[in-house]
């Protein structure tokens, strides 16, 4: 019966990737999250129950609406596959715990916020009071209030005052105001060395995948590519690996010079 768990375990974590695929989808629009059903995006055509089982469904559809043959992106399969393992994942790490819930509450937020800042350009507010409010609980149970909100001014007021000098030297907007806020609760849970790391690397990061795209002409230079992705990529390193990521620190100490 033991391994029935670990299953269970991810079959509800694609189940609320499916729902997340709704939030990705609609959220931005104004659309009602809840009480409308499934269906396609594209004909508007109901999905019919038997469908809404995640994974199986996008398979035994062969990624295409049975009615109006459009494709369905498999980013559908993707997000559920990725909420499925990353829950398998949190709850070999923390049983079935509080933190368990809240971490598995952050991948959530994480995966719609990647996905809708891909699409919009926007970090959407709703999301982000959520996160916050998931990283004053997580602050309060381990008890690391001084060092997070030191974390929290360095994360906003860090990339806020950069994002105003950028504007008066330059004229132009660096940042976008949920990217500002993200880094602020980031701060919360990473405090100020790691919120300085997550700056450092996802800034380098970001740096990178817009010149790639500026030279594969998938965007102009003039065009503000969204930033959130990478804050989000090093953001789950940080905190969903973090024996992984602090080893990589500390293999840069080899570097340091004899004082
Ligand atoms: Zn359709």
């Amino acid at each position: 019966m033991e391994y029935l768990i670990p299953i269970f375990v991810f079959y509800i974590g694609a189940t609320i990737g499916s729902f997340l695929n709704v939030v990705i989808h609609r959220l931005p629009l104004g659309k009602d999250l809840v009480f409308q059903r499934s269906h396609c995006p594209h004909c508007e055509k109901l999905i019919p129950w038997y469908l809404n089982i995640p994974l199986f469904a996008y398979l035994f559809l062969l990624g295409k609406c049975s009615k109006c043959k459009t494709r369905i992106k498999p980013r559908y399969f993707f997000v559920e596959l990725i909420s499925g393992l990353g829950s398998l994942y949190l709850f070999q790490k923390f049983g079935l715990t509080v933190l368990f819930a809240l971490y598995a509450i952050i991948l959530a937020i994480f995966i719609c916020h990647f996905f809708i800042d891909l699409d919009h350009s926007i970090l959407p507010d709703s999301l982000n009071i959520l996160l916050l409010v998931v990283a004053l609980i997580i602050v309060a149970l381990n008890d690391t209030w001084k060092l997070s909100l030191i974390g929290a001014a360095i994360g906003f007021g860090g990339t806020f005052g950069i994002t105003l000098l950028f504007y008066y030297l330059k004229g132009k907007i660096g940042m976008g105001g949920g990217d500002i806020k993200l880094y602020g609760i980031l701060g919360l849970l990473l405090g100020p060395l790691g919120i300085l790391q997550n700056i450092f690397l996802s800034c380098f990061l970001g740096t990178l995948i817009m010149m790639f795209l500026i030279l594969s002409k998938k965007i102009n230079k003039d065009q503000p590519a969204p930033f959130g992705p990478s804050i989000l990529i090093i953001a789950s390193w940080q905190l969903f690996f973090p024996d992984s990521f602090t080893q990589f620190f500390e293999s840069f100490n080899n570097l340091l010079l004899p004082v």
